[in-house]
């Protein structure tokens, strides 16, 4: 059932009545499932809608709208469709208790993916979905394909009845779908031959397969160590030598690398980043490839526009993974502002000392680090350790955390989008009321990446 939350004054939706809780039946007589079905089938100029407001009035609403105009609506969130697989290296499985309530979800839906960016297997798409996908043109998706031989994935994913990924995409590409898709690697599983051959089956699928990632599987204290490892520096370099093999004949044939190792599989192996220009548009950046990368050329496309921090002392908080890597990118955007850098590198004491990435910070991580840190004027948090409701992964909220410390706090995801305007908010001093930047987009973040 799909409903409004919300409807934008002076819009579409408004004049037709349409008001919070109303249920969006049909448009020309389909019946509305999803987000997908309302964006698509409201995108032509002229559609008869039929709706149920919450006083049970029905609507039947002939709507010509000019091009362009937008209906106003906001719906409700999405069901999400749950996972059918059951990985050793679930991330969900991972979690300890007390977390948020959406990171225990094992989300796999298509839709996100389409939308969002969010790995899904593809093992749970009914005909039905099949078929949505070619008729609403969902391209590209992001795809976990893992493994391409159907007995390595099945035991990865603990699915007997996942379906053979190759045909399945193979089928997708025949009516234009294209995809990103990811391999998380799980030594001596699906590396070594198996990786090789998962990188020759993607490669055979033509422009179809438009990157591929190689990352190492992450894993907290409460994961599944019996059943699952982390790679070893040889096992990540070896990745690493299968990965540039690959790459290289992409580049000679296809004039772009194509298979990328994550920067988490470059820093295991203790190998140098590749430059930016490896990159090209940066595809799978939030799935940690090239995130090093992107953040240095956003500091440096914003020269010139950082105003004066001359003096001001401002601390970089992240993860342990990227505190590593992130003396490289700090050194630029200091030359940059003249502002005094410090990183703190936190680690997670929630999920254990393993979990590396800035995104599952608890807000009680920072909260230890910054509240006698009297010296400093500003401290920068990573925008991906906080929800949409500004919640880190233990429910604590960023504004409790700003009133608690005693300096400014904002959120940023390249640093350049909080200093390049060179103002601080607060008095003269730089930093009498804590603030925090509360409109950023949605966190494109599957729970269950085993990541
Ligand atoms: S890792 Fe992803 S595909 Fe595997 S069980 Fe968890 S949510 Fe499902």
């Amino acid at each position: 059932m799909l409903r409004v939350a919300s409807v934008a004054p002076e819009s579409i939706g408004a004049h037709l009545g349409l008001v919070q809780g109303t249920e969006l039946v049909s448009v020309n007589a389909r019946t509305l499932e999803d987000f997908l079905d309302w964006e698509f089938l409201t995108a032509d100029d002229a559609f008869m809608l039929r709706a149920r407001l919450p006083s049970g009035e029905e609507l039947e609403c002939d709507i010509e709208r000019p091009e362009g105009m937008p209906m106003g609506v906001t719906l409700e969130p999405p069901r999400i469709r749950r996972c059918a697989n059951h990985c050793d290296f679930c991330f969900v499985d991972g979690n300890p208790t007390g977390l948020r309530t959406n990171l225990y979800i094992r989300d796999d839906d298509y839709r996100l993916s389409f939308r969002y960016g969010n790995f899904a297997t593809l093992t749970n798409l009914k005909p039905k979905d099949e078929a949505r996908i070619v008729e609403y043109r969902l391209s590209p998706l992001y795809v976990s394909v893992h493994a391409t031989d159907p007995i390595v994935r099945r035991w990865l994913l603990r699915n007997p009845e996942a379906p053979e990924i190759v045909p399945q995409l193979a089928r997708f590409a025949g009516q234009g779908i294209r995809f990103h898709t990811q391999v998380v690697l799980i030594p001596g599983i699906n590396d070594g031959p198996q990786l090789e051959g998962t990188l020759s089956d993607l490669y055979g699928l033509g422009d179809a397969v438009l990157s591929v990632s190689v990352v190492p599987v992450a894993l907290t204290e409460f994961s599944k160590h019996h059943l699952v490892a982390e790679p070893t520096r040889d096992q990540c370099q070896a990745a690493l030598g299968t990965v540039e093999r690959w790459a290289t004949r992409a580049m000679a044939e296809r004039r772009q690398p194509w298979v990328y190792g994550a920067d988490d599989l470059y820093l295991q192996a203790g190998a140098p980043l590749p430059a930016a220009a490896w990159y090209g548009d940066f595809q799978q950046r939030e799935n940690g490839v090239g995130a090093v990368r992107y953040l240095q050329t956003r500091i440096g496309a914003a020269a010139g526009h950082y105003g004066d921090w001359t003096g001001k002392r401002i601390a970089v908080m992240t993860g342990t993974a990227m505190g590593r890597l992130m003396p490289q990118v700090l050194t630029d955007l200091a030359a940059e502002t003249g502002a005094h850098i410090e990183i703190l590198a936190l680690e997670n004491d929630l999920f254990g000392k393993s979990v590396t990435t800035a995104g599952l910070l608890p807000g009680t991580a920072f909260q230890r680090a910054l509240v006698d840190r009297h010296d400093l004027d500003l401290a920068l948090l990573p925008a991906e350790a906080v929800n949409d409701d500004l919640l880190f992964t233990d429910d604590l909220d960023a504004h409790e955390l700003a009133k608690q410390v005693p300096m400014e706090i904002r959120f940023s995801y390249d640093f350049a989008d909080v200093l390049a305007d060179g103002r601080m908010d607060g008095s003269s001093d730089g930093r009498s009321e804590p603030a925090v930047v509360p409109a950023y987009p949605p966190i494109r973040r599957s729970a269950g990446e085993g990541r």
